[in-house]
Parts: C-alpha cells; structure tokens; sequence
C-alpha cells in the first residue's frame, strides 16, 4: 500500500508541474512567449506585427526563389504584382 502512495504522489507532482508549466507557457508576460521583433531586411526598419515584404517569385520550380523588394516604407511603389 505504501508504494501505490509514493507512485501517487509522483504523478501528482508530474501532472502539477505539466499544468504549472502549460500556465507559464501561455503567459503573455513571459518574454520567451514574446512574439520575435522583426525587421526589414533591406531598410531595416522594424515591421509592423502583420506586415509582409513585398517580393517577387523568381524562380517557381523548387528551389523557389524570392526577389525581396522591401517593407512597404522602402519597396519601389511604382512596381506591381502579387504581393
Ligand atoms: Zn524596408
């Protein structure tokens, strides 16, 4: 009876430390759960959460290949396309 309470508390102590684990995780505060800064390869300056670079697709058998144009501060307006 002994060891069926030791086997007991070990998985309790398992299954609190995967809950407590879980609960850090998805903290917004915890700065590893942070969302990576991102940036302009080209300009460098720092892009907005949801913003795409532009580029083209040069290339579009695989290996596919992409011409970055830039973020939308440094990307030629006058070019067109599938963004
Ligand atoms: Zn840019």
């Amino acid at each position: 009876m002994l060891e069926n309470v030791y086997v007991l508390t070990a998985l309790a102590a398992g299954f609190i430390a995967c809950i407590a684990a879980l609960i850090w995780m998805m903290h917004p505060g915890v700065p590893g759960a942070a969302k990576p800064r991102r940036y302009c390869p080209l300009c460098k300056s720092e892009l907005a959460e949801n913003e795409t670079l532009k580029g083209l697709i040069v290339d579009t058998k695989p290996p596919q290949k992409i011409l970055i144009r830039g973020c939308s501060k440094c990307a030629p307006a006058s070019e067109s396309g599938t963004w």
